[in-house]
């Protein structure tokens, strides 16, 4: 068999066409029509008044912290099972990120946790739905009304999930995705900040261009970023818009192939199929080795590429973080699932490409090394 890359993003005539027409109109920068176009199609799916495209989720996580005016002698609680630009974007800020465990069944943050985290100087809630299935963010919700704070919703792996019957995308004051190209849609690199709000979005939009003031360019009231997207990738990413549904489509066959596959094998642990509110969209087949298990994900991994496999670990979590410990931050603290996921995670090839014969094979390869 030959080499299973971890993804290969899906891209056709469609998105040449629309690539085509974006370099023969000129419109290459940030200024072309298709930005606005992309933002409007992109933030109707999601049922949001406001769309901001930008250069990445992880820019977006950046202007959503700023744009809420989160910073010194505020704090964020988020699960510290997430990806780093969640903690980034909150300590850049000059913040302190507040940290929940997350679940063993689901991988989310473990939601009741959350409350006996908050104190006077929490300003804000980010939920990282992660790998497929969507945080249970009614309780959440509550929390936000009882408390006062915001709710940040890093929607990054989630195009096209839904929670009950309302868009991922659709729960925060201000809520993210990312354009990755192992994301479901891709603009290569790329972003989107979604709100109903105008000032809120008003203000990402000037924080994503340097803060540039109307009145007289040059002259700035505050510090910004060029987290400006290219009408190129804005191109692109119309093309995959279109391809959405079937992208989730054919992501959840893949889920469900692989954990057919290996539902039995006692040695792991798989992220629940669905929820009361939600059937997993598998951003990535993920799995969990057991404890009893002998070794960890990274033996499993280097056996895998053997094989030509391609694989991927989990998150590791913020409260190992060589950045933050070197600090002296989090000292003490354990979350123990989270440790877990960290040290015996990883996922396996799941791009849109994969055929069932490449699952099936990485299958027979992990039940062989597995036992
Ligand atoms: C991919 C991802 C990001 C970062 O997106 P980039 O576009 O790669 O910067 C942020 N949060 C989560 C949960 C992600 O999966």
């Amino acid at each position: 068999m030959d080499y299973i890359p971890v993804n290969t993003p899906l891209i056709g005539d469609l998105e040449k066409e629309k690539l085509i027409e974006c370099i023969e109109s000129g419109w290459i920068s940030s200024e072309g029509p298709q930005v606005s176009e992309f933002e409007n199609n992109f933030s109707k799916l999601v049922n949001r008044t406001y769309g901001i495209a930008v250069s990445s989720g992880t820019a977006a996580l950046d202007i959503a912290v700023a744009a809420l005016s989160i910073g010194a002698g505020d704090e964020v609680i988020l699960p510290t099972f997430s990806i780093i630009s969640c903690s980034a974007a909150i300590v850049r800020a000059g913040a302190k990120p507040v940290l929940v465990d997350s679940r063993l069944d689901d991988w989310n943050m473990d939601v009741e946790a959350i409350e006996s985290k908050i104190s006077k100087k929490t300003k804000a809630i980010m939920v990282v739905h992660t790998y497929g299935l969507p945080v249970n963010i009614n309780p959440i919700i509550e929390l936000s009304k009882k408390y006062g704070i915001f709710i940040i919703e890093d929607a990054a792996e989630m195009h096209g999930q839904f929670y009950f019957n309302e868009p991922c995308g659709s729960f925060g004051d201000i809520s993210t995705f990312s354009f990755y190209p192992n994301k479901h849609i891709t603009t290569g690199e790329g972003g989107m900040i979604v709100c109903n709000n105008k000032s809120i979005s008003d203000r990402c939009k000037s924080l994503r261009n340097l803060c540039f003031q109307k009145e007289q360019r040059f002259v700035h009231k505050e510090l910004g970023w060029n987290y400006r997207i290219t009408s190129l990738q804005a191109s692109l990413g119309l093309a995959q818009i279109t391809r959405l549904e079937s992208n989730v489509q054919r992501k959840r066959e893949i889920g469900m192939r692989y954990y057919q596959n290996l539902r039995k094998n006692k040695n792991l642990i798989l992220q629940m199929t669905e929820t009361k509110y939600s059937q997993n969209i598998y951003w990535v087949f993920g799995m969990i080795l057991n404890e009893n298990f002998d070794k960890d994900a990274k033996h499993v991994m280097v056996e895998l590429n053997k094989l030509n496999i391609g694989t991927r670990p989990f998150f590791w979590p913020i409260h190992l973080q060589p950045v933050f410990m070197n600090k002296g931050w989090f000292k003490g603290e354990r979350y123990s699932n989270s440790e877990i996921m960290a040290k015996r995670g990883f996922y396996v090839p799941s791009g849109l490409t994969l055929s069932n014969d490449q699952i099936d094979y990485v299958c027979e390869k992990i039940s062989t090394i597995l036992g």
